[in-house]
């Protein structure tokens, strides 16, 4: 469906940045992945999507909290994929601190990340997509960016703005067959969730199981996780005719969390 394109997918060597590039390569998209790791794993990743779907697979390791790390990798995409088509704003992490207590240090690396970056990558971005006259963006928002939950200022601040960011991008790209939305998961089993599930545990005595139930999926009607998979699905959805005119949308897939 995709095949010639190029996906830039941030925070793609775990989580739902990796299922998302999965996913964009089996539809026959050129991937370039980014974010940390194990070099062997990531190298392995990187061979293993272009093995298995025949497609070209690059790697940027830019630190995205970094400005000019991010002008470093866009040049790398446009001088060896010949620019992104696809452009999937995803990295991100998240701390848990009432507001008082919140170290201003994870305040300043939250809106560098989750939110400052998604600008860069998208102002390098748009010229190219806009020349070509297709572009799709999709940035990974949250229920976050819906709604609020107490000690997580830094990252619902971020997931916010990235709303007001995906809906001027949106505004501006229309008439130059540039679409760009806002996927907002529920609660996702990966490692970023799994280190709040430890953290919660150790602070209220509970067991992991417990957090689950009792904290983590209280948030979420279903009473079940988001999969990475249905996210991936969802933004191959996105990029698909079928969603073209869908623009500057806040999508949930959430199990009905921010229903209530
Ligand atoms: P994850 O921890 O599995 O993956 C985060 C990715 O970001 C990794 O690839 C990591 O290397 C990369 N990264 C971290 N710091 C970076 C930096 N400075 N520069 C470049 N890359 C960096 O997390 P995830 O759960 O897959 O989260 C991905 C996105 O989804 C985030 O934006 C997160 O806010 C959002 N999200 C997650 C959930 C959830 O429940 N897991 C829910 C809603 C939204």
């Amino acid at each position: 469906m995709l095949s010639g394109k190029t996906a830039l997918v941030t925070g793609s060597t775990s989580g739902i940045g990796m299922a998302i590039a999965n996913r964009l390569a089996r539809e026959g998209c050129n991937i370039v992945l980014n974010g940390f790791g194990d070099e062997a794993a990531i190298e392995a990743e990187r061979a293993g999507l272009a093995k298995e779907f025949g497609v070209k697979v690059g790697y940027s390791g830019a630190d995205l909290t970094n400005p000019d790390a991010i002008v470093d990798m866009m040049g790398y995409v446009a001088r060896d994929f010949g620019g992104a088509d696809i452009l999937v704003n995803n990295a991100g992490v998240q701390y848990v601190a009432p507001i008082e207590d919140f170290p201003v240090a994870k305040w300043d690396l939250i809106i560098a990340l989750n939110l400052t970056a998604a600008f860069h990558t998208t102002r390098l971005a748009l010229p190219g997509m806009k020349e070509k006259g297709w572009g799709r963006i999709l940035n990974t928002g949250s229920a976050h960016a819906k709604v609020a939950s107490p000690f997580k200022s830094a990252y619902v601040t971020a997931k916010h703005g990235l709303a007001g960011l995906t809906k001027v991008t949106a505004l501006e790209g229309a008439k130059h067959g540039v679409r760009c939305n806002l996927i907002c998961p529920g609660y996702v089993h990966t490692p970023l969730v799994d280190g709040q599930i430890a953290d919660t545990a150790k602070a209220r005595g509970m067991t992991r199981e417990q957090v689950i139930e009792d904290v983590i999926l209280e948030a979420q009607p279903t009473k079940e996780f988001v999969t990475v998979e249905q996210i991936a699905g969802f933004a191959a959805f996105l990029c698909s005719p079928d969603a073209d005119q869908i623009n500057g949308a806040e999508l949930s897939i959430d199990g009905g969390w921010t229903a209530e």
